[in-house]
């Protein structure tokens, strides 16, 4: 029995009262009576494309149907019943994903008046571009997205050296509602569809195209729980991953999230090698109950069974996320709490400095003591990488930009309608 660790968990219960009450309250929810904000310099004056959308609420039986929601056989069916023959399907495929066109006007060898008929019967995808934001020297694109009901997505392509990662998102907000993220802040709108989540994936994988790049990786790491959206995530894999089509590799592909355990169970025996990240963030439940509220229903224990059948199950490596954040969870003592609860596990902790968001008081560490927390749990034999997030300068949190959008648009909803 080593004293040291036995010390370590006293020291980190005594200090936890102190970290719980830094924990700032969510922010209080928008009310008829408050006023709208005034305009940012990032986003200085209202732009007609983001202009208020007529209202037509999403519903079971009311919701976009796209090129993109389609598997192949079932777009057979569907050319078929529009009178086309069924080998223009793969045709059509082709083209949407292998050629990456922007729409139906470009595919010449697909007769006109299926195509005309496809148009009015199919639209090739449902969500509209609004935006484009460029940083990092142009190695970051966000793509921000309106959907049919006038919703706000956020995709975001990084450009590294050796690969290009596009950066999904699989719902509009969050029901989760962790501590520190934006896109949690003011609960679920709704989920998207996978033909929404593939559209961001097209988009992303032409863009890179564009810029002379093929795109290699996609983490589903943007707004959204795709553990709380299962069955359109994994209508979407199938679909991209599909070797007819965008033939993108499941290993290429990493799903996170914040540890919904039956989820995990069911994605083991998924028969896609898709990679898990687990976003921890803390290694008690106290203090992790306080910043990932879903740990109340699956607290850790619950949480790293369920991690470690899966591993058993699938042979495949779990990446923990952890956030970090000054005062909160970053302590040298909490450094050796994670260590100890993850040593011996098929794993890797992938340790990212807060990104900061408007009206949450958290802080990213200084640099030495972001390097200090990842060295103290390499010393406690856990493989551990920092990874700083692109876009800063662009509201890269998830759930930021959308956030700002959806100001402006109420904003310009409360403009008077010229006569
Ligand atoms: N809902 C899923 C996936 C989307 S969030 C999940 O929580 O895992 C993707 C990652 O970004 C998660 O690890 C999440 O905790 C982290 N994250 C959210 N907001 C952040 C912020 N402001 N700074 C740093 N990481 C953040
Ligand atoms: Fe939802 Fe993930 Fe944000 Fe938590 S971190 S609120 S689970 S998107």
């Amino acid at each position: 029995m080593v004293d040291f660790p036995a010390l370590c968990i006293l020291t980190d219960r005594q200090a936890l009262p102190g970290i719980l009450a830094r924990i700032p309250p969510r922010k209080a929810p928008v009310t008829a009576t408050t006023p709208p904000p005034a305009p940012t310099p990032e986003f200085p004056s209202p732009d007609p494309a983001i202009a208020p959308v007529p209202a037509r609420p999403f519903s079971r039986r009311n919701r976009p149907v796209s090129f993109f929601d389609l598997p192949l056989a079932t777009l057979e069916e569907r050319v078929v019943a529009l009178g086309g023959e069924k080998y223009r399907a793969k045709q059509l495929w082709g083209w949407a994903y292998d050629r990456l066109v922007p729409g139906y006007d470009a595919m010449t060898n697909v007769p006109a008046a299926l195509r005309e008929t496809l148009a009015a019967d199919l639209p090739f995808g449902s969500m509209h571009l609004v935006r484009e934001f460029m940083a990092d020297d142009g190695e970051t694109v966000k793509l921000l997205y309106q959907t049919f009901d006038g919703q706000f997505v956020e995709t975001v392509l990084m450009l590294y050296p050796d690969r290009a990662t596009v950066c999904v998102s699989c719902q509009v907000g969050c029901a989760v509602g962790c501590a520190f993220c934006a896109t949690g802040m003011g609960g679920l709108t709704r989920n998207l569809t996978a033909g929404e989540i593939v559209q961001q994936t097209v988009d992303a994988a032409r863009r890179a195209r564009e810029m002379g790049r093929s795109l290699t990786n996609l983490v589903m790491m943007g707004m959204g729980e795709p553990m709380q959206n299962y069955a359109e995530t994994m209508t979407f894999i199938g679909i991209i991953n599909d070797h007819r089509g965008l033939n993108f590799g499941a290993r290429r592909i990493t799903i996170s999230t914040s540890g919904i355990v039956p989820r995990i169970d069911a994605l083991a025996k998924e028969p896609y090698q898709v990679n898990l990240a687990v976003s921890l963030h803390a290694p008690n439940d106290e203090l992790r109950s306080r910043l990932v509220p879903i740990n109340a229903r699956y607290p850790i224990s619950e949480l790293l069974a369920a991690c470690d059948r899966y591993i058993a199950e699938t042979g495949r490596r779990i990446s923990f996320e952890y956030a970090l954040m000054s005062g909160i969870n970053d302590s040298d003592e909490i450094a050796h709490e994670l260590g100890r609860l993850l040593r011996g596990r098929l794993c890797h902790v992938n340790v990212i400095p807060f990104n900061p968001v408007e009206v949450l008081q958290f802080e990213r560490p200084t640099v030495a003591g972001i390097d200090r927390f990842a060295d103290i749990l390499r010393a406690e034999g856990i493989p551990t990488t920092v990874r700083y997030s692109r876009g800063l300068d662009i509201a890269a949190a998830c759930g930021q930009l959308r956030a700002k959008h959806e100001e402006e648009r109420d904003r310009m909803a409360a403009l008077p309608v010229a006569s």
